[in-house]
């Protein structure tokens, strides 16, 4: 009788997978080796949460005396706006409890504490997109047992100007212009919320003044540092805006560009857009934008400061959401601080 050939080799098959079977690791032993594989490529780099990132100006850095700071929005307790966020202004979304930690990590991180380790108070405004300065007195003044108390006074305005050490002045920000001024001489600070209405205000350029009349300033003696805010790339206006603009500046056509509504595809693929402007088919849509760090720029400036000692940290918070909260582009969202003290 003919064996079946189809049999015998099924059989071998078998014999061969089972010899295979055999030959590998047992399944609990896999677990245990991918285990300790797992647990050695993690032990010499273990998985850290992001920290809290402050963003610095290197002119405002040289001035040993002086602390300042832009927060970011990495590295906080806030499950709002993404998540391990650090929203810095008391929002109608985020629980109460995590942006008081959040401002006690920024405050940290600052290194902003007095000898025995109790940090400074904080001073911050109720901004109303104003011109209205501030100045905080320290110890003579009447706030300033209010201050040591509650850790944190807020009046109305958008500038806050000081000469006394040991108070850290800020202002919330996600998108408007924060402007750090400090004189190397007098030892004397401040810091101004400038979005669009306050720059037409000329928050900076009476931020100067102030300083000159309160602490007797030279603008030569200012150093001045705009953080970051929402750059010409991104801050499409109205014409009330550049209407307003007009009305009070003779430079306020350097102030504005026409930008194609698509700039970004724009700029990716420019060959799009020349193909588009085809004979008779009309411009492409353009959108007017205005650059306030340039504004800024020009009242620092026209207050006598010279333009050396003036720096942009050149970041536009729209286009980098992963690093700032951007009010235009997300529009709930979280709030970042510009601070300044003199140690
Ligand atoms: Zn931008």
């Amino acid at each position: 009788m003919r064996k079946a050939p189809s049999s015998s080799a099924t059989i071998k098959a078998v014999i061969m997978r089972k010899k295979a079977v055999s030959d590998a690791p047992k399944a609990s032993t896999l677990k245990t080796q991918r285990a300790k594989r797992d647990r050695e490529a993690a032990s010499p780099r273990p998985r850290k949460a992001p920290t809290v990132e402050i963003v610095t100006s290197a002119k405002l850095s040289e001035i040993p005396w002086l602390l300042h700071g832009f927060s970011t929005r990495q590295g906080g307790a806030s499950k709002e706006y993404g998540g391990g966020q650090l929203n810095l202004g008391y929002t109608a979304e985020d629980d109460p409890r995590n942006v008081a930690r959040n401002r006690q990590r920024f405050l940290r991180k600052l290194k902003a504490r007095d000898e025995a380790g109790a940090p400074w108070p904080l001073v911050l405004l109720n901004q109303v997109h104003s011109a209205a300065i501030h100045r905080v007195y320290g110890a003579r003044g009447p706030e300033w047992a209010r201050l040591r108390k509650n850790r944190v006074l807020e009046s109305a305005g958008d500038g806050l100007i000081t000469n006394t050490a040991g108070v850290l002045l800020g202002v919330r920000i996600a998108d408007c212009f924060p402007v750090i001024l400090a004189d190397r001489k007098r030892k004397a600070v401040g810091v101004f919320h400038a979005g669009w209405r306050g720059t037409a205000q000329r928050i900076v350029e009476k931020g100067v003044g102030e300083m000159r009349r309160q602490f007797g300033c030279q603008p030569e003696n200012l150093v001045a540092a705009i953080g970051p805010g929402i750059g010409a790339c991104c801050y499409e206006i109205g014409e009330e805006v550049e209407n307003e603009f007009d009305s009070q500046f003779a430079y306020s056509k350097e102030l504005f560009e026409d930008v194609f509504d698509s700039w970004s595809l724009k700029t990716k693929y420019p060959m799009l857009f020349l193909n588009q402007r085809a004979p008779g088919h009309g411009e492409p849509a353009m959108s007017r934008h205005l650059d306030l760090v340039k504004a800024n720029w020009c009242q620092l400036l026209d207050a006598g400061v010279a333009a050396e000692n003036i720096q942009s940290v050149d970041q536009c918070t729209a286009c980098r959401t992963d690093l700032f909260f951007s009010y235009r582009k997300e529009q709930v969202t979280g709030r970042m601080l510009a601070v300044v003290g003199i140690r």
